[in-house]
């Protein structure tokens, strides 16, 4: 994702306890470029919106915070603008940032970069950031189910309430009435680090990505206890349990038929992808229902675009609410909070 004669200006970040996140501007020099929100590209680590010049999106691990000042560095990200005027004689230059991390690193970045980190609130940033996705970019609420992806056109005078689900490290739950009208209501610590954490302990894998490259090939029925299974491989109709439906995740563990060495890396990754997707999808609900919110956008880079994680959310969300709840997600889902610290520039 290379921007070069590009001006920089407003690099903004997220430093969450897994992931830091940047949002930097670059001014297109020549008029060329088509200036409509909305339109997107992504390899890897990066993607661009080009809304009259490029918004660009980068993500480093959180213990690799070096390697994302060197990035800032080497492409003077830091250098776009320099916000305030403290005294005369010395300006300082002051990076929108949030996530704990903002506080922790402050001095890291000011040792390395002498740039100071404008503290913003992560929740105001979260809500900030999924407002402007909603309204200002055509294609980026999706539902997901059976494989197939759709994308939702949400009347800006229709948006609100709704239920803003953000999974990283941790789940935050929050109910979203307006622009800066919110309430975290809920949350979760069973979230994308105990997905990532128990995992690695699980199966000893080296990255995350690689997690989720074994949870492809998995089966979680291996070690998942279903329904079936206890009832003699029928459905437990009476209640509306299909023979498939997960009663006990990780409850076929407990056989002692098999060798702990005997249950596969990647059935485990699966069934622990499932577990958590799955109650994640329900306390949603859950917290929809207490407030009736029809809709559900859930973010965050647990979620990471995977057709597996965002399957299990919709249908937990549409099997406990009976049809009722919709899960959406969202094109830009962890730039939530790098992209409200970007736009709090504004303020
Ligand atoms: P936070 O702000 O807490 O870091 P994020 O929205 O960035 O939250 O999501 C972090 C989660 O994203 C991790 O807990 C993990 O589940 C998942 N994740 C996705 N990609 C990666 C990666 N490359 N390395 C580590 N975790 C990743």
């Amino acid at each position: 994702n290379q921007q070069s004669s590009g001006q920089i200006s407003h690099l903004a970040l997220d430093i969450g306890g897994s992931l830091i996140k940047l949002v930097y501007f670059s001014r297109n020099n020549n008029n060329s470029v088509a200036s409509k929100a909305g339109n997107a590209s992504s390899n890897g680590n990066s993607r661009t919106l080009v809304v009259d010049g490029q918004i660009h999106f980068k993500r480093f691990e959180t213990s690799k915070i070096n390697d994302c000042i060197e990035f800032i560095h080497s492409r003077k990200l830091h250098l776009g603008g320099v916000q305030h005027h403290e005294a005369p004689t010395s300006d300082k230059i002051m990076i929108k940032a949030t996530g704990g991390g903002a506080c922790m690193f402050a001095d890291l970045f000011k040792e390395k970069l002498g740039v100071f980190l404008d503290k913003e609130d992560e929740m105001d940033c979260l809500v900030a950031g999924a407002n402007f996705l909603l309204k200002a970019v055509h294609h980026e609420a999706f539902t997901y189910m059976d494989g197939r992806k759709e994308f939702v056109q949400i009347h800006h005078d229709d948006l609100y309430p709704y239920l803003l689900v953000n999974i990283g490290s941790g789940v935050s739950m929050l109910k979203v009435d307006g622009d800066g009208k919110f309430e975290r209501v809920s949350g979760t610590s069973v979230g994308g680090g105990t997905f990532w954490g128990l995992g690695r302990l699980l199966t000893r894998c080296k990255s995350f990505d690689e997690l989720l490259e074994l949870s492809h090939q998995g089966n979680n029925r291996v070690v998942d206890m279903l329904v079936g299974d206890i009832y003699g491989g029928t459905d437990y109709s009476k209640i509306g349990l299909s023979a498939t439906a997960i009663a006990s995740s990780f409850g076929k563990a407990i056989s002692n038929d098999k060798e702990l060495e005997d249950y596969k890396p990647e059935d485990i990754a699966r069934s622990l992808l499932r577990m958590i997707s799955n109650n994640i999808g329900q306390i949603s609900y859950l917290n929809a229902l207490r407030f009736g919110l029809r809709r559900i956008f859930f973010g965050g880079f647990f979620i990471r675009g995977q057709a597996y994680t965002m399957d299990t959310i919709s249908v937990a969300v549409k099997y406990w609410s009976k049809g009722e709840a919709k899960a959406m997600f969202l094109e830009h889902e962890g730039f939530l909070g790098a992209l409200g610290a970007f736009l709090s520039y504004e303020k």
